[in-house]
């Protein structure tokens, strides 16, 4: 009963025209009845995506937020400013935000609270680094992750978040995790969000892979029950990979 979810996540590619000319090629193909589509862009191009997106099935989300609505941050864009451009979607603590950014749990955990204020569905990002894993502690460290990102959040919401476990030496790099170990990851992910809530939470919550997918492995991820869609980079770049994505799914 989850709707799977694929979501594109362009990182820091694509000018406007190239925002706006990717969106009309997948306009139509990549809606497809009963998988949700979200694209998530750079924030220069989030008004014409925004605004190219009208009528269709096709969500656009940010990268980020900060936590703040406004103040003193110079260069950051707050949760008010997407709500009001008609974002609905926002990438929380992406590892390459963890990483070059210095975003700690208690910001992701603030993002995510600041996104709800918002009216913004947060794809909250957990993953372990290839040091964790070999260390046996991958588990672990999704499970602080997810603790500290549900902290405060109410069962309504927590039931909204989308989760993307993306093993970190698995993005950008071609070597994705095999569809049972991250199966076995996401189910543990999800019966942490049962320790801290309930069952019904836990079967509500949307929990994607993320880690080189491409559109010949989207299926097989998508396959295992408590995968319910990807969190996708480099293979959501190109109009007809993105479209075989959503289709795949
Ligand atoms: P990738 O990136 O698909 O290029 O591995 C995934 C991500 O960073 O979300």
């Amino acid at each position: 009963m989850r709707k799977p979810i694929i979501a594109g996540n362009w990182k820091m590619f694509k000018t406007v025209s190239e925002a706006v000319s990717f969106f009309s090629e997948v306009k139509g193909a990549a809606e497809v009845d009963g998988v949700e589509s979200v694209i998530c862009a750079p924030y220069t191009t989030l008004p014409a995506l925004v605004e190219a997106a009208k009528g269709t099935s096709i969500a656009i989300g940010a990268q980020n937020l900060h936590f703040e609505d406004n103040g003193a941050f110079t260069g950051e864009i707050s949760g008010v400013m997407l709500s009001d451009l008609g974002v609905k979607y926002v990438i929380v603590g992406h590892s390459e935000r963890r990483a070059y950014f210095a975003e700690t749990d208690e910001i992701v955990g603030k993002k995510v609270h600041a996104a709800f204020k918002h009216g913004l569905t947060p794809i909250l990002c957990v993953g372990e680094k290839l040091e964790e894993r070999e260390a046996g502690e991958t588990k672990n460290v999704c499970k602080v992750q997810t603790e500290a990102a549900f902290q405060g959040l109410s069962a309504e919401q927590a039931a909204q978040v989308v989760i993307a476990y993306e093993p970190i030496w698995a993005i950008g790099t071609g070597k994705s995790s095999t569809s049972e170990d991250a199966e076995d990851v996401i189910a543990y992910i999800r019966e942490v969000v049962k320790g801290l809530y309930d069952a019904s939470v836990a079967d509500a919550v949307r929990i994607q892979y993320g880690g080189s997918v491409k559109p010949n492995n989207v299926r097989e991820y998508l396959s295992q029950s408590n995968i319910d869609g990807a969190l996708v980079g480099g293979a959501s770049l190109e109009p007809a990979s993105y479209i075989s994505l959503v289709e795949g799914a």
